[in-house]
């Protein structure tokens, strides 16, 4: 089964440098469209089975958004937070983080984490 595991190999390193040259995170969908002008026959279901591949091992990381398809990202961007287009349902990454988060919280209440989504226009849109 070597060349199986190989062609899977293959499938996943594809879809990894399509995460890389995306620059921001794509969902199954998507990956599936910009995947497959690479990868010959990819389908549906490979791509859910690389992602959760991936995912397992720590390639990638899920990014969620409420009411939205699951999209997903490389392991290795660091603190970050995303911003949605409202036309083109376009996630983009946004880099650093907001300051202060700790005051605005009430005296001895601690802050563990957060998780920041912005909503607007894209450039591509506002042309
Ligand atoms: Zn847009
Ligand atoms: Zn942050």
């Amino acid at each position: 089964m070597a060349t199986g595991s190989n062609r899977k190999t293959k499938q996943r390193d594809a879809l990894v440098s399509v995460l890389e040259r995306a620059e921001r995170p794509l969902s199954v969908a998507e990956l599936l469209e910009a995947a497959s002008k690479r990868i010959e026959g990819l389908g549906v279901a490979t791509v859910y089975r690389a992602v959760g591949a991936l995912l397992d091992d720590g390639r990638i990381d899920a990014v969620e958004i409420p009411g939205e398809p699951t999209r997903y990202e490389r392991s290795d961007k660091g603190h970050h937070h995303h911003f949605q287009c409202e036309k083109c349902d376009r996630v983009f990454d946004i880099a650093g983080c907001l300051d202060n988060l700790r005051k605005l919280v009430p005296p001895k209440f601690r802050v563990k984490q957060h998780s920041v989504m912005l909503y607007g226009v894209c450039a591509t849109c506002s042309r």
